[in-house]
């Protein structure tokens, strides 16, 4: 952090400044100019009190230099780290990910014959919502535990680990028993009780990006996951709000390049929400797997046209199919294989 001191500023209101600043186990070094002086600060900056820093009436402006997140940063852990969802789909190495399945839980017979047909295809895991955070109260709001239920029946009828969303800190001990990734929805990045209490588990999880989130304030959530002592934690692009109304949402292709490097979490990219139609998809999942995502969350419905919620961006089984084709021919570019 670097302390930008008006200039006129006495040598010592700066001394008293650095001796204020060592309760914070920080060293201050000054910079006397000819017209401006600067405080570098040594150390870690974290407990430093920027609002009390900034009502000094001779600080100018403070300029941080080092990232808020330590945890998730990968300067403090050079590696990259693999998550392990169930038993044994690994992700963050060579192989992509392909997660897939309903936007909702339906029915038993619904999330069964998807789970077969996305297994089918070389999906390891299943997606399926089943409290689903609706913007209209009059929406379909998800089977919530009979959905669980559901997922956990297709799960054994398969083999594929489930990922769902969780909406609500009393839900965790039952999704504790049910599923084996929790997904932290957009809408709940910054539900910050949620993710505490989360943290204190050590099931993976999802964490999506909210929609008007940076990405600091995306690592600053896993962050808080991480803090609990959970380090099961994978980043979730899925789209930003931006000015442009044909896309549901902007999928921030940047946003993958940029966690890689920030972070050593595994990446994975939503381009189902992202896009908010079907024929959008399997463009944004190619440009994912080329920008060094870990892996992909992906609608697939048995019938988009009655599905429950996000019909529109939900693929058919047959253009799962042709998708999957298209995205091991990337992976395999990128020297990955799915
Ligand atoms: C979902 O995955 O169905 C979902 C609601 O996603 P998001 O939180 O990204 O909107
Ligand atoms: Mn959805």
């Amino acid at each position: 952090m670097i302390i930008i001191m008006k200039s006129g500023t006495t040598r010592e209101h700066v001394a008293d400044l650095s001796t204020w600043l060592e309760k914070f186990n920080v060293q201050a070094k000054p910079i006397f100019g000819a017209d401006t002086i600067v405080v570098g600060l040594v150390g870690d900056t974290a407990s430093v009190d920027k609002d009390a820093l900034l009502r000094d009436p001779q600080v100018e402006n403070i300029i941080k230099v080092q990232e808020p997140f330590k945890l998730a940063n990968r300067k403090f852990h050079p590696d990259d780290t693999v998550v392990t969802i169930g038993d044994s789909v690994k992700i963050g190495g060579n192989k992509v990910v392909v997660m897939a399945g309903p936007c909702s839980v339906e029915s038993h017979d619904q999330i069964v014959d998807v789970a077969r047909h996305v297994k089918a295809e070389g999906a390891t895991v299943l997606r399926g919502g089943a409290w689903k955070p609706r913007s209209s109260p009059y929406s379909f709001q998800g089977l919530k535990a009979e959905g669980l239920d559901l997922l956990h029946e297709a799960s054994m009828d398969t083999g594929l680990p489930v990922v769902t969303e969780i909406t609500n800190p009393a839900h965790i001990d039952l999704f504790m028993e049910k599923c084996d990734c929790f997904q932290v929805g957009a809408r709940n990045m910054q539900n910050f009780e949620l993710l505490k209490e989360l943290g204190q588990t050590r099931k993976p999880v999802l964490l999506k990006r909210g929609f008007a989130n940076t990405i600091e304030e995306f690592l600053m959530s896993a962050e808080y996951l991480m803090a609990g002592g959970n380090n099961n934690v994978i980043l979730c692009e899925r789209g930003i709000r931006t000015y442009e109304t044909y896309t549901r949402n902007t999928l921030d292709i940047s946003a993958v390049p940029v966690l890689k490097r920030l972070s050593h979490l595994p990446v994975v990219v939503d381009p189902s929400h992202a896009a908010g139609i079907y024929w959008m998809v399997e463009p944004l999942a190619m440009s994912a797997i080329a920008a060094g995502a870990d892996g992909l969350i992906i609608e697939v419905h048995n019938d988009p046209a009655h599905a429950m919620s996000d019909g529109a961006q939900s693929l058919t089984y047959h253009s799962f199919a042709e998708t999957m084709g298209k995205l091991r021919s990337i992976a395999a570019a990128v020297g990955k294989e799915i």
